[in-house]
């Protein structure tokens, strides 16, 4: 067995590992990376595409920020369509000036890796079989193959960014944790096109037959999804009708402007709610979808992740630079604080903008008052603002 030692072994190359271990070796903290899949296959996920301020700094901070900020796109508000009409929500205005950036989360992931190639820091992809050990002593360690070689990683800190299934939250004793979760009756059926945006902003819609988003990725390229029932498959899409559904679900006078093409992406994501709690257990610590998820109505959980990273990040700083490791016992309880207001607002625009097959006409009625009082009234307008841009980052202390 070969043995390796770093000071932060961080277990996932997703956005939350990639980002964290940026912030950490330009801070002069050594860490490590385990992932399971390759490169190619980390980088071809479409996921998120809305990031918050609070994360565009991070990323800035990160220092790899460069081609977000020549190509992503600063939006200042987006249109909610109901009953056939569209409102702006002036984000901008209502915020007293914070804006939310268009940029893809496998471009992020992208300038990510290349910082982290070109920084010399190690990352061993493909690696199998992670497991971490001996969580509550104060010398953590993960056993892993990698190659058909068998190592051991001994390490100071272990940071589980491997998201939801990954086996950093699973290797905690299940008494040790409490889980909160809702799983939708519904998936969002995703499409990319190479084809220009329907609407400069984004463009999120209710409707009898089902939600409807309107996003995009760039200039030239659109992401449109579709509330679909859970069980639904995505062989019975073809993309002729995905578009026929989409405009059936969008005013008038927006689908007549739809530009459609031919696909290059097609899939289902389910909904769903969850947040463990605690996010820590001896040496370990869950960021990003390792302990929650959020339905992606409200744009948050890659922001989500990107809290976290920040606060474990600013809280390994302080431990390794002024020896606060009391600040450690913290971290958990500092994230959910913004975790919760952040699922709180995902639930409520899911709630609000989609068809519950289960909800009875009264069910139905007072979902579409609520929504029409928020939407007519500037303090309902602004609190769907302040949510969507993302609240502020909790201090550590
Ligand atoms: C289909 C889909 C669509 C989404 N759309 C949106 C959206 O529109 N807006 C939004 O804000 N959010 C969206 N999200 C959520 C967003 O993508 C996530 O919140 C974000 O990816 C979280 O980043 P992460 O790094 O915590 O986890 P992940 O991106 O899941 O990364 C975890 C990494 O860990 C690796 N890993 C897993 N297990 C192991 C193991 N045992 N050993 C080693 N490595 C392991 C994985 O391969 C992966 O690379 C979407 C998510 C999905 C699944």
């Amino acid at each position: 067995m070969k043995t390796l030692k770093t000071q932060v072994a961080i277990i996932g190359a997703g956005p939350s590992g990639l980002l964290l271990g940026q912030l950490l070796h330009n801070a002069g903290i050594e860490t490590l990376i385990l992932e399971r899949q390759t490169p190619d296959y980390v980088q071809g996920r479409i996921r998120a595409g809305v990031l918050e301020q609070g994360m565009v700094d991070l990323l800035r901070q990160a220092g790899v920020s460069a081609r977000m900020d020549a190509e992503g796109l600063v939006h200042e508000g987006f249109e909610l369509a109901l009953n056939g009409q569209l409102t702006h929500i002036d984000l901008k205005a209502l915020t007293g000036g914070k804006t939310v950036m268009i940029y893809g989360q496998t471009e992020v992931t992208r300038d990510l890796m290349a910082a982290r190639q070109a920084s010399g820091a190690v990352t061993f992809y493909e690696a199998s079989n992670v497991q971490p050990h001996d969580l509550k002593r104060a010398e953590p360690w993960l056993s892993f193959e990698h190659e058909g070689e068998q190592y051991r990683l001994d390490c100071d800190y272990i940071a589980g960014c491997d998201g939801f299934h990954g086996v950093a939250r699973q290797s905690i004793p299940v008494e040790a944790l409490k889980i909160f979760e809702r799983v939708y009756p519904f998936g969002w059926l995703g499409i990319l096109a190479d084809t220009p945006p329907i609407h400069d902003e984004l463009v999120y819609a209710k409707h009898e037959r089902g939600f409807a988003l309107c996003s995009m990725r760039s200039p030239t390229r659109s992401r449109y999804y579709l509330q679909v029932p859970a069980d639904e498959s995505v062989q019975d899409w073809s993309d002729e009708r995905f578009w026929d559904e989409l405009k059936t679900r969008l005013p008038t006078a927006l689908s007549e402007q739809l530009i459609t093409g031919p696909s290059i992406e097609k899939s289902i994501a389910p909904l769903r709610s969850f947040v463990v709690e605690p996010m820590q257990y001896g040496r370990l610590f869950l960021l990003g979808d390792a302990a929650h998820i959020v339905p992606p109505t409200g744009a948050k959980g890659l922001n989500l992740a990107a809290s976290d990273v920040s606060t474990l990040f600013n809280i390994l700083l302080k431990v390794y630079r002024e020896g606060r490791v009391e600040l450690l016992e913290k971290y958990s309880q500092i994230c959910l604080r913004r975790i919760w207001k952040a699922e709180r607002f995902s639930w409520w625009m899911t709630s609000m903008l989609h068809q519950f097959p289960e909800a009875d006409g009264f069910s139905q009625r007072i979902a579409q008052s609520e929504l029409e009082y928020f939407v007519d009234s500037e303090a309902g307008r602004k609190t769907i603002a302040e949510n969507y841009v993302g609240l502020p980052y909790e201090a550590i202390e």
